[in-house]
C-alpha cells in the first residue's frame, strides 16, 4: 500500500509524513513543526497495521455473532415449533380425557342409580309382603273378636258349648310379621379433585446437541469410496456422494459434551 500522498487534514498541499503516537493523528511535516511538535512519532506503516488489526479483529466479532445470532435464530425457531406441538397434544389429551371422564361419569351415575333402584324393590317387596301379612292378621282378628263377642254374649249353655268348639284356631301370630330393617339410602356427593383429571405441569426440557453446519470448503478427490472422515473441534470432513469430493464444513457452536 502507497502511504506517500495522504493529505494533511490540517495543511492544504502537504502530504502526511508520519503519525503522532501521542494524539493518534496522522501528520506532516509542519505539523511536526507546530502544533505535534515534541510528541512521539512513528510510522504510518505501523498506524496502518495498528488500525487493520482492529478492523480484522472486528471481523471476526462480526462473523461470531452472526453465527450466535444465526444459532438463536435457529433455537427459538426449535423451541417454537415444539413447544407448539405440545400444546397440540395436551389439548387433544384434556379434550380426550374430558370425553373419557364424562363417559366415565355417566357410566358410574347409571350404576349407582341402578343400584337405588334395586334397593327401593327390595324394600317394596319387604313393603308389600308386610302389608299382606298385617291384612290377613287383621281380618282374622276381626274374625275371632266377633266370634267371642258372640260366645260372651250367649245366654245358653248348649250354644256356648258349641260356639267354643267351632272358635277359629287360626290365631294372629303378631312375632310372624316381617318388618324390614330400618336403613335408609343416602347419597353423599363426592369432591372433584384435580387428582380425578389431571393437570397442567410445567417441564423444562434440555435442548438437545445441534449442530449447524455449513460449508466453508470444497476440495475435490479422486478417491472412489471414503469409509472414514478426520474431525476436529473446529472442521469435519465430509464426503459428498454425488460429486465424489470432500467438503470441509464448519460447525457452528459446538457444546463441550457433544462428540461426533
Ligand atoms: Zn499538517
Ligand atoms: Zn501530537
Amino acid at each position: 500500500m502507497d502511504f506517500s500522498n495522504i493529505p494533511c487534514q490540517k495543511h492544504k498541499g502537504q502530504d502526511c509524513c508520519l503519525f503522532c503516537k501521542a494524539c493518534n493523528y496522522l501528520v506532516c511535516a509542519t505539523c511536526v513543526s507546530t502544533k505535534h511538535n515534541g510528541h512521539k512519532m512513528g510510522e504510518i506503516k505501523e498506524f496502518y497495521e495498528m488500525k487493520m488489526n482492529n478492523v480484522r479483529k472486528q471481523q471476526i466479532e462480526v462473523k461470531i455473532n452472526g453465527r450466535r445470532l444465526k444459532e438463536d435464530d435457529f433455537t427459538l425457531e426449535k423451541i417454537y415449533k415444539s413447544t407448539s406441538e405440545n400444546y397440540d397434544t395436551a389439548k387433544k389429551d384434556i379434550l380426550a380425557q374430558k370425553t373419557a371422564l364424562t363417559i366415565a361419569v355417566a357410566k358410574y351415575a347409571d350404576k349407582l342409580l341402578s343400584d337405588l333402584n334395586q334397593d327401593r324393590q327390595s324394600i317394596k317387596k319387604t313393603y308389600d309382603e308386610g302389608k299382606k301379612n298385617i291384612q290377613k292378621f287383621k281380618l282374622n282378628l276381626n274374625k275371632q273378636s266377633t266370634e267371642l263377642d258372640n260366645i260372651s254374649s250367649t245366654t245358653e249353655a248348649a250354644t256356648f258349648f258349641k260356639e267354643i268348639e267351632n272358635l277359629t284356631s287360626d290365631k294372629a301370630d303378631f312375632t310372624s310379621i316381617k318388618l324390614p330393617d330400618y336403613i335408609v339410602t343416602q347419597f353423599t356427593s363426592g369432591e372433584i379433585m384435580q387428582s380425578n383429571f389431571g393437570s397442567l405441569q410445567k417441564k423444562k426440557k434440555i435442548s438437545k446437541c445441534e449442530i449447524i453446519l455449513e460449508i466453508s470448503k470444497e476440495f475435490q478427490t479422486e478417491l472412489s469410496d471414503i469409509n472414514c472422515v478426520a474431525v476436529d473441534t473446529n472442521n469435519s470432513l465430509c464426503y459428498d456422494h454425488v460429486n465424489n469430493n470432500i467438503k470441509i464444513r464448519k460447525f457452528g457452536n459446538i457444546p463441550e459434551r457433544c462428540f461426533i
